[in-house]
């Protein structure tokens, strides 16, 4: 019987109680969405994957995910599949944000509306819709949280060392989070209370190609034997955790992690299992958390709104323009992660208990 009501009460929302391929309440038939993620290599997108594969199907779509493991020429195929085999709507989180031009043409003349996931796709009309957190907003957490560990405001008389890591040169997200950054830390570089001793301040002296840890590492490695010899690193900006793991082995290496030699500040964002395990463990110091599940189910509403001929929900019509246009978007909040609250990631149901230890 309780069955029965709930299937009822699914009927009633405009649900399928099986999950099966018809989406009630109108007449849009729940056909196939093409979901293209980036990389595995990072639990966040695999849970990106899964909870809008679990979105689509409680609306009655079917999904079709797929992970390209961080290759351009892998993600363009995956798509052209999807749309060959006449997928109702797409969402992508691309790996190179403006590679995908040749490819969403044919879904355009294929009629097939595409939703940008996380990532701006640069460089084409063909993209009707961005779901994203205030991209802008996570960097200047990041740099707000240095200012604030290392009590700028409060010592003026002090004077510290950064060095500074970007994220991957072909994703449209890496500006903002270091634009963002910057926005807080630049003064005090300009007035040289914060000293970048390799001097690498520019964007694109610092940026990480596809996010990679083990890229991160040899960097830091190698600033820290040619500009630190008798000096400290107290505070990093890293745009990502997989980043921060690989900055803070590359501490580890040189000594860092005493009481005499104690681990700089270190961002992080995404806060992935292995990050806040290392924050608990004093060792990374921050993280943003980004609900990815949040961001899951904005994207499944903005294409079941696409799909049924609605007005999907946007709150930001002019931050993203994407060369050819400004893509309407949906922005998320991000919120800083430290010591002092892991405990909301639990709160949340983000992670268990269990999980943290
Ligand atoms: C995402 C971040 C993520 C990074 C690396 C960015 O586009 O917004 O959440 O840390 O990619 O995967």
């Amino acid at each position: 019987a309780l069955g029965a009501v709930l299937a009822l009460a699914l009927t009633a929302c405009g649900q399928n109680s099986e999950g099966g391929s018809k989406a009630g309440g109108d007449d849009t038939e729940g056909g196939t969405i093409g979901i293209a993620m980036p990389t595995k290599s990072s639990e966040r997108w695999i849970a990106d994957g899964e909870n809008m594969v679990k979105a689509f199907e409680a609306k009655g779509y079917k999904a079709d995910l797929q992970y390209g493991d961080d290759k351009v020429e892998n993600q363009v195929a995956q798509i052209e599949n999807m749309i060959s085999k006449g997928h109702e709507a797409l969402v992508i989180a691309a790996i190179d944000g403006s590679s995908l031009t040749d490819v969403l043409r044919r879904a355009k003349e294929a009629d097939i509306p595409v939703i940008a996931y996380d990532r701006l796709i640069r460089g084409t009309e063909d993209v009707d819709y961005y779901a994203t957190f205030d991209n802008f907003k996570v960097g200047e957490l990041q740099g707000r949280y240095i200012v604030d560990a290392l009590k700028l405001e409060e010592n003026e008389g002090e004077k510290f060392n950064l060095e500074l890591f970007a994220g991957s040169p072909d994703d449209n997200n890496t500006g903002f989070f270091f634009r963002g950054a910057m926005s807080v830390l630049k003064p005090y570089i300009d007035d040289k209370r914060l000293v970048v001793r390799s001097g690498q301040t520019k964007m694109s002296q610092v940026t990480t190609l596809r996010w990679d840890g083990g890229t991160a590492q040899r960097r830091m490695d190698d600033l820290l034997s040619r500009h630190y010899g008798g000096e400290r690193v107290d505070a990093v900006l890293s745009p990502y955790d997989g980043i921060s793991i690989g900055v803070i082995s590359a501490l580890k290496s040189a000594g860092y992690g005493t009481e005499a030699k104690p681990y700089p500040v270190v961002t992080g964002q995404d806060a992935e299992l292995a990050s806040i395990k290392s924050i608990i463990a004093g060792q990374q110091t921050q993280t943003v958390f980004k609900d990815t599940r949040e961001l899951a189910e904005r994207a499944v509403q903005m294409t079941d709104a696409v799909l049924n001929d609605g007005k999907p929900e946007v709150n930001d019509t002019t931050s993203y323009d994407n060369g050819v246009k400004t893509v309407p978007a949906y922005l998320l909040e991000p919120v800083s992660i430290d010591k002092s609250n892991t405990d909301l990631l639990v709160d949340e149901g983000y992670y268990t208990a269990d999980q943290l230890k």
